[in-house]
């Protein structure tokens, strides 16, 4: 991959004889995969003169993609002036987070009405597509790019980019969610920021914020910016090749930069690091080829697109606080979010809440009076049917102790909100752990007959019965069969499926928000998953993601007759796998014979009950 530096500066152009050699212009940087992929990450001032050497190549059309980490000016404000755009027969896919109840296409017209700009962004002549983003994996081109919120007070992402055995990963616009890191001092990495070291891990180039200093942090707590200090150490401890400081402060003359990129360099060489380490300039263009293929992210296609569906979501957030004012804060902080708060007065029955409300987020103030935060994160982790097992914990906390963290996040809890916040910067967290949980799997549509479906189910008798040898041969003979480490019989009810009969597996049952039989069940023919990291309906499942890590699922519908099927048998891997005709057919026919059980002893005991 070729990589191209046209912006490098935060905040606001500086343009002038202290700034010629790192250069004045704001965040853009060209980036192009070696079969000719030219992707844009954002569209600063910078992006004036890409566009010029765009429509200079000559050639057209210029296509391109552009991603864009957030909407603050100095990240859009050359979009109305990057010439490829205003040329008909161009093509530009346009890719940002989806703003706070507004869309990347209304943000990106905002700054283009009538009294900022003479032309309005329907008027320009290439043709534009839109992409709202939330995190996740899609593919541009031949880039795979995986994207991840960072801290600031506007929903941002940052992306790693994928290509020829390389990696890449512009993260700008980034506080460190630890103020001990940001001011240089070592702590334990949990919560997001452990979340951050493993999305840049291994990279061969990471551009990373660095606006501030340590000694200057302080002042500039809250305004969303790394500190070189905190740059370097988390590029060094993730493994990363080649660090650049980016989003220069536009105070910082070319000296000042110097000095800045020689403290890092120190600081790198006295852990005796050998990451490379340079700042940004203007101009600068390299060559990224990984002499060691780089391993690449697990790809969940295209999870990145937000789902219009979310828009109309409306999210629950359980709230346990004891301090009125903290909890009216919080209420401020979602007011216009579709968020709704529910106050929990007695933690002991947080799991029971979550059983019937599921939530998209638990709140949970640190210390407060009769409750146990560390045991409610460990009853909520264990209690996993009732849906505890992947909710955001996050504690609310007055001040950072990272040995207690410690202690909180091996309990289980997600991670941290520091208070006092500003309110945008609770909002946006808020945002993200929700969006975060609800891009991860897509949950089953329920069938037309439910309501007829559960009926038959219950009059089964089948539920909540003992194991029985007479299922239990078919799931033995399935695993065996199909050489696979699990097979069950699953039934599913309400709001979970239950297994009648299950080989290599201990869980009873799980939610039926997670159940691949949930899927299978809309069918009427065996449903084949060969890489659940790679389809979009599951990648994020956490049946995949932890125990007991699906990879590979084939389940037959199992019906009792008339109407939808109730459950299915199925058999699961841990390895990719693909079945062909005579597997499905196999594991029809399997199925068909379980039906038949299903036909016979019922029948015999509802005889026996009415007979009694
Ligand atoms: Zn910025
Ligand atoms: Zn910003």
């Amino acid at each position: 991959m070729l990589v191209r530096f046209w912006g490098t500066r935060g905040s606001i152009a500086k343009p002038g004889s202290t700034t010629v050699r790192y250069g004045g212009n704001t965040s853009c940087v060209e980036v192009r995969s070696s079969s000719g992929t030219l992707v844009v990450l954002d569209c600063g001032t910078g992006a004036l003169g890409l566009g010029q050497a765009l429509i200079k190549d000559g050639a057209l059309p210029v296509n391109g993609h552009m991603l864009i980490g957030h909407t603050h000016w100095d990240h859009i404000q050359g979009f109305p002036f990057f010439a490829p755009i205003f040329v008909a027969g161009n093509e530009w896919h346009i890719y940002g987070p989806r703003g706070i109840g507004i869309s990347l296409r209304e943000s990106l017209s905002g700054q283009m009405q009538g009294s900022y700009f003479p032309v309005a962004l329907r008027d320009l002549g290439a043709k534009l597509h839109y992409h709202d983003l939330i995190e996740g994996t899609l593919e541009v081109g031949d880039i795979q790019v995986t994207a991840q919120y960072l801290n600031h007070p506007a929903l941002t992402l940052g992306y790693r980019l994928e290509a020829d055995g390389a990696s890449i990963v512009y993260s700008t616009d980034h506080e460190p969610y630890s103020t001990h890191r940001a001011e240089g001092n070592q702590a334990p990495f949990a919560g997001d920021e452990a979340r951050h070291a493993r999305f840049i891990s291994g990279a061969d180039l990471v551009i990373h914020d660095a606006q501030y200093t340590a000694d200057e942090y302080p002042a500039k707590r809250g305004w969303g910016h790394s500190t070189v200090e905190y740059a370097v150490d988390v590029a060094a401890s993730a493994g990363v090749r080649r660090l650049a400081l980016f989003h220069h402060d536009p105070m910082r003359s070319d000296e000042a930069i110097d000095q800045l990129v020689a403290r890092a360099r120190q600081r790198i060489a006295q852990t005796h690091g050998a990451m490379e380490i340079f700042a940004a300039a203007e101009g600068q263009a390299l060559e990224l080829s990984s002499p060691v293929r780089s391993r690449p992210l697990p790809a969940r296609e295209d999870t990145a697109r937000w789902d219009p569906a979310l828009a109309k979501s409306i999210h629950t957030v359980l709230v346990a606080v004891g301090n009125p004012q903290i909890h009216r804060f919080l209420e401020d902080a979602v007011a216009d979010d579709g968020v709704r708060l529910l106050p929990v007065r007695d933690c002991d029955a947080i799991p029971a809440m979550v059983r019937s409300e599921r939530p998209s987020l638990v709140l949970l103030e640190h210390g407060l009076k009769h409750c146990d935060a560390i045991k409610v994160c460990r009853t909520l982790r264990e209690d996993r049917s009732a849906g505890g097992g992947d909710l955001p914990i996050v504690l609310l906390r007055t001040s950072e102790n990272p040995l207690d963290q410690q202690r909180e996040a091996e309990a289980g809890a997600t991670d941290w909100l520091i208070l006092p916040c500003s309110k945008e910067y609770a909002r946006t967290r808020i945002r993200a752990w929700i969006l975060r949980e609800a891009c991860r799997w897509k949950i089953a549509p329920l069938p037309d007959d439910e309501e007829q479906r559960l009926r038959s189910l219950q009059e089964s008798g089948l539920l909540d019965t003992e194991a029985e040898e007479r299922f239990d041969r078919f799931t033995r003979i399935a695993a065996a069969l199909f050489e696979v480490p699990i097979a069950f019989i699953s039934l599913v009810d309400k709001e979970r499926q239950w297994f009648k009969s299950r080989q290599g597996m201990d869980a009873t049952e799980t939610p039926r928000d997670q159940a691949f039989c949930a899927h299978a069940i809309l069918r009427n023919d065996v449903m084949q998953v060969s890489d659940a990291h790679a389809d979009e309906r599951f990648a994020d499942n956490p049946l995949v993601a932890r125990e007991p890590h699906v990879r590979f699922y084939a389940g037959a519908p199992l019906s009792l007759g008339s109407g939808s099927p109730v459950g299915t048998l199925c058999v699961v891997d841990h390895r990719p796998r693909s079945f062909d005709e005579d597997q499905l057919s196999l594991l029809r026919d399997l199925s068909k014979l379980v039906e038949r059980e299903f036909q016979i002893k019922p029948a015999d005991v509802a005889v026996k009950r009415t007979t009694i």
